[in-house]
């Protein structure tokens, strides 16, 4: 596992749950790290108990069910304590996916610019398949109203392919030939965040 991999979807999980204590953080990365969670199923995983962190049974169940987590902790003695809490059971398994996802394959170009109106136009046809995500820093704000900015275009596809987009910078219009190439999806959180 890779330690910066890690610390993002920490990251993600703090983003998603703000109210959760750093020992709920804790106790799921602990989970996470002595590799406990199992992908069973489509939306369903077992997560193997930790007698240290207070579990009673070997095997738990986490089970996503329109949007929303279920474990099979909740059926237990505490249940009705725990069913409206998310316990680090289901934060383990949301650690996981998260890792996962920012592990997984995708196919990218990036376009930096610098200017103080811009655009990047992707054929419509496309957009159901491409997906575009920037980052806008002012590097010039001499002129208030006109702030200069830099931009970087994160273009990026669950396929390689090679498309052409338009880019509009201060008015010049360029035709731009942008190749998808593979990289990890974590990159797209580097570069954006
Ligand atoms: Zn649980």
């Amino acid at each position: 596992m890779s330690r910066e991999l890690i610390d993002l979807a920490i990251e993600r999980l703090r983003e998603d749950f703000p109210s959760k204590s750093r020992s709920w953080v804790r106790r799921a990365l602990v989970r996470f790290m002595k590799n406990t969670v199992k992908e069973f199923g489509e939306n369903v995983w077992v997560v193997r108990g930790l007698p240290e962190l207070g579990d009673k049974y070997p095997t738990y169940v986490v089970r996503l069910r329109d949007g929303r987590y279920y474990c099979s902790c909740f059926e237990s003695n505490w249940g009705l304590r725990r069913r409206s809490e998310i316990c680090t059971h289901i934060a383990a398994v949301i650690l996981y996916r998260n890792y996962k996802r920012l592990d997984s394959d995708v196919y990218v170009s990036v376009v930096n610019i610098e200017c103080v109106d811009y655009y990047l136009e992707i054929p419509s046809e496309l957009r159901s398949k491409v997906r575009v995500v920037k980052s806008v820093r002012v590097v010039d704000s001499s002129d208030r109203l006109n702030p200069r900015h830099r931009v970087t275009y994160v273009v990026y596809s669950s396929e390689p392919m090679e498309i052409k987009a338009r880019l509009i910078c201060d008015g010049d219009v360029r035709e731009l030939s942008l190749k998808l190439t593979r990289t990890r999806r974590y990159i797209i959180e580097l570069l954006t965040h």
